[in-house]
């Protein structure tokens, strides 16, 4: 087992079962209900949300508390067939130890660890029989069958009583109770290579092989075209497609779409050498790189070469990734307003970055995840580092609130790559750039995987709470003078007003800018009745949130702060309440007089 344990528990009656639990494995975390268990490694605050969280990134769970209680929590998740980590549910008191899910990543192996450590005998549900199925028709991780109707024949008579040897590597069979007989005419057969057809066998893939490619092989190639090269040339040295865990190529193609294309169809992980600007070919590049033992497979041609490790590798030992830059927005702070798409960004990155109560909001994070919180307001800076980061390989997430190209760090990374391109934006820029960012640099920026994912923003969350003040035509202006001038503000504000648009103020007032609402709301007053409404939403989404419905002539700068969205409704916004829940309404309808 990789990952050590996450042991849950709910109260503090399960804090001794915890700790012998604990003590089996190393690295392991007592993770304690918040204001139930004080001294606990971790602290969570939902059971379902932390309970889905552990199980998506492939920790194993000792929850101790009722079966019932986690399957429900995870059953969420369980349609999607992914690798899945070990879940046992464990009595408060150890007297029961459950494997729930995780049988092919050794849950059984777990439970009986326990038990004996508790004395109990663990509820082992796999019949033998049964077990020898699942294990050899669906096996761990790093392998593959080769064809699942021959490995259901070749189960159906051992079942029937024929007996088995094993022929080549799998560690994972010793713990399978197998009918094994060294002279069986039956064999298990683990290897790189294609099967030949033999009826009496088994064949079992490890995922050993690294396929190499040069420059040479992708000039001119298609993904179709590639994917058959590499399928023939396989081929053509007896290896199985299914044994190929890796595409290396040289890091010059990093953003090439046809090799991210190949890796995808043929579902093999896509890694790059190092690129020291020799050009070296296929097989080279393999033996520079490749640090495990293996073996080469070359026929002489340079463009492409495979290698066979000696045992299932694991792509991130091979070479390196192309790094990939997320720009996610976490939505006003709730976490069911996060897109789901941003959240899957979050349980995959290996380095967070934001502004620290934003990173806080995206939290927590497991142990193996890099967090980089700033109070640094310096947005360039901290796109900079971002790239940084992601050229070095790392899946980089970075957070805004709300959504990330609302006033925030989408523009910012988006520039700082523009700037890299050697496309600076004022004098000074132009020197740092000459003194700091070398060709190498700029393309090692380019080649990282950028992708921007949306957040609902702070004026549609507030909108949504007051019912649709947005429902027709609107504008959203941020009131910061930090990055423009302030004339531009008061020319857009004078024209938004008298185009009667609904206004969105974001950054409508704060310390050190302690004049400009008040100035703002001077200039709207030319143009809009004092009985116009205004909406004021403030930490909508997070706790303490609050919403007040006033209108432009009562409005005081006051009532505003700088995590309160000012929404100014147009001529035709109107408010109601409802006569049986007391609840008032706002909304701008969509038509006009
Ligand atoms: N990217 C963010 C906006 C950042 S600008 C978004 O799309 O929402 C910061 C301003 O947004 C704050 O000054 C405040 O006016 C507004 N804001 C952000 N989160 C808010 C929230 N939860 N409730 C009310 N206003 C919010």
């Amino acid at each position: 087992m990789t990952t050590p344990p996450a042991i849950v528990i709910l109260g503090v009656g399960a804090q001794a079962t915890a700790r012998r639990v604990q003590s089996l494995y190393e690295g392991a975390q007592v993770h304690g209900l918040q204001g139930r268990v004080s001294d606990a490694d971790n602290a969570f605050t939902e059971l379902g949300a932390h309970l889905r969280e552990l199980y998506a990134s492939g920790t194993p769970i000792v929850a101790l508390c009722a079966a019932g209680i986690v399957i429900r929590c995870i059953a969420p998740l369980l349609a999607n067939k992914g690798v899945e980590p070990p879940v046992l549910a464990v009595a408060e008191d150890g007297s029961a130890v459950v494997p729930l899910l995780g049988g092919l990543s050794g849950v059984n192996a777990m439970a009986r660890e326990i038990a004996a450590a508790l004395d109990v005998p663990p509820a082992i549900t796999t019949s033998g029989e049964l077990r020898f199925g699942a294990c050899v028709l669906n096996p761990p991780d790093g392998y593959t069958l080769a064809s699942l109707d021959q490995g259901k024949r070749f189960v159906s008579d051992l079942l029937a009583g024929e007996a088995t040897r094993i022929e080549g590597d799998a560690p994972w069979l010793d713990d399978v109770q197998l009918p094994r007989a060294d002279d069986a005419r039956r064999a298990i057969r683990v290897t790189p290579m294609a099967w030949n057809g033999a009826t009496d066998e088994l064949v079992i893939h490890p995922r050993s092989v690294v396929v190499a490619i040069d420059k040479t092989a992708t000039a001119a190639a298609t993904g179709d075209s590639l994917r058959e090269h590499i399928l023939e040339a396989a081929h053509a040295r007896g290896l199985a497609a299914q044994s190929i865990a890796v595409l290396l190529a040289p890091a010059s193609l990093m953003s090439d779409p046809v090799l991210a294309h190949v890796a995808q169809a043929l579902q093999i992980a896509l890694r790059f050498a190092a690129d020291d600007g020799s050009q070296p070919g296929a097989a080279t590049m393999l033996s520079k790189t490749l640090r495990m033992p293996h073996q080469a497979v070359d026929d002489g041609d340079a463009s492409i070469a495979f290698a066979v490790a000696h045992a299932p590798l694991d792509p991130a030992s091979v070479g390196r990734a192309r790094g990939k830059l997320s720009v996610i927005g976490l939505g006003p702070g709730d976490a069911s307003l996060m897109a789901p798409a941003a959240r899957a960004v979050l349980t995959q990155a290996t380095d967070i970055l934001g502004y620290e109560t934003y990173v806080e909001m995206a939290g927590p994070f497991r142990a193996d995840q890099r967090v980089h919180a700033t109070d640094n307001r310096e947005e360039m800076q901290r796109a900079r580092h971002a790239f940084e980061l992601a050229s070095a390989g790392r899946r980089v997430a970075m957070v805004s609130s709300g959504d990330p190209g609302v006033f925030a760090m989408a523009a910012a990374v988006l520039e700082a790559l523009d700037e890299a391109r050697g496309h600076p934006h004022n004098e000074a820029q132009m020197e740092a750039q000459t003194e700091a960012h070398t060709q190498a640099q700029n393309a090692a920026w380019a080649a990282v995987e950028l992708e921007i994912v949306p957040g609902i923003s702070a004026a549609l969350a507030t909108a949504a709470q007051v019912g649709a003040p947005l429902g027709h035509d609107f504008c959203v202006l941020s009131l910061s003078d930090n990055l423009k001038p302030w004339p531009v503000i008061e020319t857009r504000l004078r024209h938004a007003a008298e185009a009667d648009l609904v206004m969105a103020f974001y950054n409508p007032i704060s310390r050190a800018r302690p004049w400009q609402l008040d100035k703002a709301l001077d200039i709207v007053r030319d143009f809009r009745a004092p009985k116009t409404i205004v909406v004021l939403g403030r930490d909508i989404g997070r706790p303490g949130a609050t919403l007040k419905t006033t209108t432009l002539a009562e409005l005081k700068s006051a009532d505003v702060d700088m995590r309160t969205m000012v929404i100014i409704g147009s001529s035709t916004t109107r408010a109601f309440r409802a006569a049986e829940t007391g609840r008032e309404w706002v909304y701008t309808p969509r038509w006009y007089k």
